[in-house]
C-alpha cells in the first residue's frame, strides 16, 4: 500500500483562503506547475526560497509514493520591465545593455539558476519548458480567446477584455480584489493607449521595429504577453484542470489572476484545484533590493563574500535555515540567525551519524512509532517544516539520553528512528551534509595518494607483484590509476 493512502494532507488553498484536504484529480498522480524565473539576472535568494518550498513539497509527495509531474518553466521572453504592460522586455533590455544576443542572456542566467539550485540540492522538475519554445501554443490560445469574444485586436496587439470577462466570471477572485475597486483606483487611459480599460492586459504585443525578440502571428510580428506562457505550458503538460499551481506571493496579482482569466475564457474551466503561494525573504528586517544595497546573492552566502556576513555558510545549512520557517510565513535572514541555525544543523547531522552505534536495550523509553506519525502529521498539516524540525529535535534529545545510558531503545525502535530520520532529513527536507562529504573525499584522495606512492616504491624495488596488486585492487573499487609523464593520477 502506498504511503499516501495512510496519510491525509491539508493544504492552504489561496483561492479559498482555507486549509483543505488534498485530493488529487487522478488517484496516485499529481500535476504541479510552478512559475519559474525570468532569466535576465542572477537568481535572487528570495526566489530560491520560493522554489525551495515547492521542491520540499515535490519531495514530500514523492516520498508518499505519488507519481508527480512537476512543471517549472523558464521565462525567456515576454516579461516586461516593472511587470508593466508597456516598456522593454527584461531580457532584451539586458541584451542591449551588455551587447549580447537575447539568447546569450537567457543561456547565461539559466545556467546560473541551475548551478545554484543544484548546490541547494534541488530535484530537477519533470519538465522545464520555455516561453519561446511555446509560441505556437500561445498563439492558439489567443485565437481561442478572440473567438470566444474575451479579447480584441488593436494595431497589431491583442488585449484581454477584463470588463467583458467579469460580466460572466469573477476577475480578482484569487487576490480578493473587486474589478469596480480596481477601476476606481486607476487613472484614466491616455489617448495613445490601445486598451479599452486600464485593467485589460496584453495577450500579444506588436513588436516595434527596434524590438529584437519577435515572432510572426496572425496579427503581425510581435511577442506574447507574460501571463500567457504559463497558461499555454500548464495546459499543454498538465491538462485544462490540474492539481497544484504555485509561485511567489508577489505573483498572485496580476500574474496568476490573469492566468485564471485566460484559462476560463479559452476553455471555460477553472485551471487549478489548489493555488499555493510561498512568502518572501527579508534581509535584516527589510525588503531585499539591489538598489538599496540590502541584498545578497546565494553565491555570496556560500563564499561569505558579503559585508552582511561574518563567514560563509554551506548550501545545506542555508536550506536548513529556510526550512525552519513555514513556507507561507515571511522569513528574515541575518548573520545572527544563520549562526544560530548552523549550531542546530550540525547537532542534527551529528546526531543522525550516531544512531547506528546506539546500544540496544530490552525496552524503549522512546516511542518511535508515535514519533514517526508525529513527523508525518507535521508535514500533512500544510507542509509544516518548522514543526517537523521540532519533532526531529525531540528525537535528538532521546538519542543523546540513550548515548549517555539514561534511556534505552529496542532494536525495532532504533530501526524506525534511523529510517524516519533519514527519510525526513535527506529525502523530504532535502538536506545534505556536504561538509562531511567534502571531508570524506579529502580523506579518500589522501589514501589514494598514499597507495600511489607505495606502488611507485614497489616498482622502484622491482616488486611488480605488489605494484600490480595495488593497481588491480583499486580498479576493482572503481578507482583507475593512470601513469603519465608527470607521474600517476587517478579517476573515480
Ligand atoms: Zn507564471
Amino acid at each position: 500500500m502506498p504511503l499516501y493512502q495512510e496519510q491525509t494532507i491539508k493544504v492552504h488553498n489561496s483561492l479559498t483562503g482555507k486549509k483543505e484536504t488534498f485530493i488529487p484529480i487522478n488517484e496516485g498522480h499529481i500535476g504541479m506547475y510552478v512559475c519559474g524565473p525570468t532569466v535576465y539576472s542572477n537568481v535572487h535568494l528570495g526566489n530560491c526560497r520560493t522554489f525551495m518550498s515547492f521542491d520540499m513539497i515535490f519531495r514530500y509527495f514523492r516520498h508518499l509514493g505519488y507519481k508527480v509531474r512537476y512543471v517549472r518553466n523558464i521565462t525567456d521572453a515576454g516579461h516586461l520591465v516593472d511587470d508593466a504592460e508597456d516598456g522593454e522586455d527584461k531580457i532584451a533590455k539586458k541584451a542591449r545593455l551588455e551587447q549580447l544576443e537575447p539568447m546569450e542572456v537567457v543561456q547565461r542566467y539559466t545556467v546560473d539558476f541551475h548551478n545554484i539550485l543544484e548546490k541547494f540540492n534541488f530535484l530537477p522538475p519533470s519538465i522545464e519548458p520555455t516561453a519561446t519554445g511555446h509560441i505556437i501554443e500561445q498563439i492558439e490560445i489567443i485565437k481561442d480567446i478572440l473567438e470566444k469574444g474575451y479579447a480584441y485586436e488593436v494595431n497589431g496587439s491583442v488585449y484581454f477584455d477584463v470588463v467583458k470577462f467579469n460580466e460572466t466570471n469573477e476577475y480578482g477572485k484569487l487576490s480578493g480584489r473587486k474589478l469596480e475597486d480596481m477601476i476606481a483606483n486607476t487613472r484614466e487611459l491616455t489617448a495613445q493607449d490601445d486598451k479599452k480599460s486600464p485593467q485589460d492586459f496584453a495577450l500579444w504585443k506588436k513588436a516595434e521595429p527596434e524590438h529584437i525578440m519577435r515572432w510572426p502571428s496572425p496579427w503581425g510580428d510581435g511577442f506574447p504577453g507574460w501571463h500567457l506562457e504559463c497558461t499555454a505550458m500548464s495546459t499543454k503538460y498538465l491538462g485544462e484542470t490540474f492539481d497544484i499551481h504555485g509561485g511567489g506571493m508577489d505573483l498572485k496579482f496580476p500574474h496568476h489572476e490573469c492566468e485564471i482569466a485566460q484559462a476560463e475564457a479559452s476553455n471555460g474551466k477553472s485551471p487549478v484545484k489548489y493555488w499555493m503561494h510561498a512568502n518572501m525573504l527579508t534581509l535584516n528586517g527589510k525588503k531585499m533590493a539591489k538598489s538599496t544595497g540590502n541584498s545578497i546573492l546565494p553565491g555570496e552566502i556560500f563564499s561569505g563574500e558579503n559585508d552582511i556576513l561574518s563567514k560563509p555558510f554551506s548550501p545545506g545549512m542555508v536550506r536548513f535555515f529556510m526550512m525552519q520557517a513555514h513556507y507561507t510565513s515571511i522569513l528574515d535572514i541575518s548573520n545572527d540567525a544563520l549562526l544560530a541555525s548552523e549550531k542546530g544543523f550540525n547537532k542534527l547531522m551529528d546526531s543522525i551519524k550516531s544512531i547506528n552505534s546506539l546500544p540496544i536495550g530490552s525496552k524503549s523509553d522512546f516511542d518511535a512509532p508515535s514519533w514517526r506519525q508525529a513527523c508525518y502529521d507535521a508535514m500533512n498539516d500544510d507542509f509544516n517544516t518548522p514543526i517537523l524540525i521540532a519533532k526531529l529535535f525531540d528525537a535528538v534529545k532521546h538519542i543523546n539520553l540513550i548515548k549517555e545510558g539514561s534511556e534505552t531503545i529496542t532494536k525495532e525502535d532504533k530501526e524506525i528512528l534511523f529510517d524516519t530520520m533519514k527519510s525526513f532529513v535527506f529525502d523530504v527536507l532535502g538536506l545534505e551534509d556536504k561538509q562531511s562529504s567534502n571531508a570524506d573525499s579529502e580523506k579518500l584522495s589522501g589514501v589514494v595518494e598514499l597507495l600511489i606512492q607505495l606502488r611507485k616504491e614497489a616498482r622502484e624495488n622491482k616488486d611488480f607483484a605488489t605494484s600490480d596488486k595495488i593497481r588491480d585492487q583499486l580498479a576493482e573499487l572503481g578507482i583507475q590509476l593512470k601513469d603519465g609523464k608527470e607521474g600517476t593520477t587517478y579517476s573515480l
